[in-house]
Formats: C-alpha cells, sequence, structure tokens
C-alpha cells in the first residue's frame, strides 16, 4: 500500500487518475517540466510562509519529512513544544505536515494555523487540506484546538517598513472544518486504496469533454486516439461545452473531420479553414476598414507589471500590480516612421 500524502490526496480530490500517474508512472506524470509560471507559484508560496513565520516568536522548524522528523515531531508534541514549524504526522499511510502548530496551556491542545500565500480562502482545497491535518492529527493522538486559515491581507496597504502582523490575516475556520472532518476521512479512504491499485486506471479520462487548457501532462497518454493537434485546440471551444461533446461523441478528433453545417464562431471557423486547407487566411478589406478609421497621430503603449505577494513598495497591497517597464512610440501620419518617446 502507498503513502499517501496531503498534496496529493488534494491533487486526487481534482482528478484520481492523473495522481494514480504521480504515484505509479512518475515518467509519464512529469514529462514536462514545470513552467515558469509555476516555479514562480512555488516560489511565492515558500517567501510567504517565511514571512507568516515571523508572528511566531521561538518556532522549532522540523525541515524534513522523513523518519526521524516523524520522531522528533513526536517528541516535540510529548514535550508540548509551544511553536513548531512543519511537524510531519504518519499514520495509518497518511502523510501531512503542518505549517504551524502552536500549543495552547489554557485548553491543553494544539491550534492549527495553515498559512496560503493568497488573499481569499479557497473552500474547495483549503477546507479539505485543513481537514485531511486535523483527521491525521487525531490519528496520531494529538488533541487539535482551534484550527485557523492565515492568508494576505488584501486590505493591507504598506507604508514604511512592512508590518507583518497586518500583512496577515487569521480567520477561525475550526467549525467549518469540523463539521468536514467526517466526509473527508470517507474520501481520504477511497484515495488511498484507489491510489494504491497496481493496475492502471483504463479508457479515455473525462478531460476529453474539455478544452487544451485543462488537460494535464498525462492527457495524451490516457487518450492516444486524440492527435496532438486536434478538436480540443479549436478557440475557446472550451466554453462552447456542446459543441464539444458533440465533435467527441462522434469521435471527430481531427480538425477535418468537424462537419461543415456545424455552428462555430467566425473565428472557430477560420481557424478550422486555416488549418485544413493549410493556407493564410488574411483579410485585407477589414484590415484596412479598421486602419482607416485611426486618428493621428497615434501611440503605442507598452508596459510590463508584476504582482508581489508581498508590498514591496510604499502603497502597494498584496498581488497589487506593480508596473515597472514602459515604452511609448508614436506614429504622426500613416507614411512617418514610428518615433520612440520613452
Ligand atoms: S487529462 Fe484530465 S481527466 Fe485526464 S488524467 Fe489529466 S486531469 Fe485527469
Amino acid at each position: 500500500m502507498i503513502t499517501l500524502s496531503k498534496t496529493d490526496y488534494i491533487l486526487f480530490r481534482e482528478c484520481p487518475k492523473n495522481v494514480w500517474y504521480k504515484i505509479h508512472k512518475p515518467d509519464i506524470y512529469f514529462q514536462s517540466e514545470l513552467s515558469d509560471f509555476e516555479k514562480h507559484l512555488i516560489g511565492t508560496g515558500n517567501e510567504v510562509e517565511l514571512v507568516a513565520r515571523q508572528t511566531f516568536p521561538d518556532g522549532v522548524l522540523i525541515d524534513s519529512r522523513d523518519e526521524a522528523a516523524q520522531k522528533l515531531t513526536k517528541e516535540y508534541i510529548a514535550k508540548k513544544q509551544p511553536v513548531l514549524f512543519q511537524p510531519v504526522f504518519l499514520k495509518d499511510n497518511f502523510l501531512a505536515a503542518v505549517d504551524v502548530l502552536k500549543f495552547n496551556p489554557e485548553t491543553g491542545s494544539y491550534d492549527i494555523y495553515e498559512i496560503k500565500a493568497s488573499n481569499e480562502i479557497d473552500r474547495k482545497r483549503h477546507f479539505y487540506d485543513l481537514a485531511f491535518q486535523v483527521n491525521l492529527l487525531r490519528k496520531c493522538g494529538v488533541k487539535v484546538g482551534m484550527i485557523n486559515l492565515m492568508h494576505l491581507d488584501s486590505d493591507y496597504v504598506r507604508s514604511g517598513k512592512l508590518d507583518i502582523f497586518r500583512l496577515f490575516k487569521s480567520d477561525d475556520v475550526t467549525k467549518e472544518i469540523n463539521d468536514l472532518c467526517e466526509e473527508v476521512a470517507l474520501e481520504m479512504d477511497k484515495a488511498l486504496a484507489y491510489l494504491s491499485q497496481e493496475t492502471e486506471p483504463i479508457g479515455s479520462c473525462c478531460c476529453v469533454y474539455k478544452g487544451r487548457s485543462n488537460h494535464c501532462s498525462t492527457f495524451n497518454h490516457s487518450n492516444p486516439h486524440v492527435p496532438e493537434y486536434s478538436v480540443h485546440d479549436i478557440t475557446r471551444i472550451g466554453l462552447s461545452k456542446k459543441k464539444l461533446a458533440a465533435l467527441v461523441d462522434i469521435g471527430s478528433f481531427h480538425m477535418h473531420q468537424v462537419p461543415e453545417d456545424m455552428e462555430l464562431s467566425d473565428a472557430q471557423r477560420n481557424q478550422i479553414s486555416a488549418h485544413v486547407s493549410d493556407t493564410v487566411i488574411i483579410n485585407k478589406g477589414k484590415i484596412t476598414e479598421e486602419l482607416e478609421q485611426l486618428v493621428y497621430p497615434v501611440h503605442f503603449i507598452d508596459y510590463e507589471t508584476f504582482p508581489s505577494a508581498i508590498p514591496m513598495f510604499d502603497g502597494f497591497s498584496p498581488y497589487q500590480q506593480i508596473p515597472f517597464q514602459y515604452s511609448l512610440f508614436v506614429l504622426e501620419s500613416p507614411n512617418s516612421k514610428p518615433n520612440r518617446r520613452f
């Protein structure tokens, strides 16, 4: 039987089959590298957690997940260590580390703080994530007190030195999580049984009815009959669920198999025609019409921004877009050359 981590349980809730590949066929699951965006998200999560920890003075960090770390966690819990960062628990094949455990001497229980690098609570992910931890802690004999979700406060505006106590907001979600624990316990058992099966789940997967942006890295493996460039790539087809379902149900996966009388938007029909006929479609009349409406001088402005979870400058809030670069070109008349102004 496998060991089910909290992370894999959350992924299981999104797609069981996908996690099965992650555990049993990592060569397929990890065939594509993490995108820069995904790496940035991970980096942001780590950065926010490090700052959040500063609001818990004298916390002790347990920085691995191995047996030694599990043993160390037990020892600290037994001696009621006031604050623990990343204590790690393993019981009945379930594994999780908790962001922050804080001992409450008045109740004799440990309060949980789950740190999220977001401005809002995401009930679907965050609540199930916490309920998994609570169930596991209880299995391990830890008395759980308050359950808190600590996240960035979008109302905070930096002014001078970063005020870490105003940067974060802590929501008491004890009741919501306790109400959810029973459901999650059943789902944890189900996930463990499903993911422990040695045989590969067969058949195509439900993403065959979704647009390309929803497909995970294992889509091609589960759906070998779907070409690399398929009807899933038709622009905005993911938003037209009925159209995509109609094509999938009649086995039309190639662009040239899309029926001519199918109701499609102009953009969708143009994309299919261009692909099938292997020609570039340029509507010169429309382009001319559009250009003739321009009033000179014409300004071309381009700029870049980035959202920083931890506000870097005065006047900024968590995730507020920070502009950092721009350019401006001006075209005085249809026949002049663009002049760079900045
Ligand atoms: S393509 Fe979709 S349904 Fe298929 S394994 Fe990936 S996430 Fe799951």
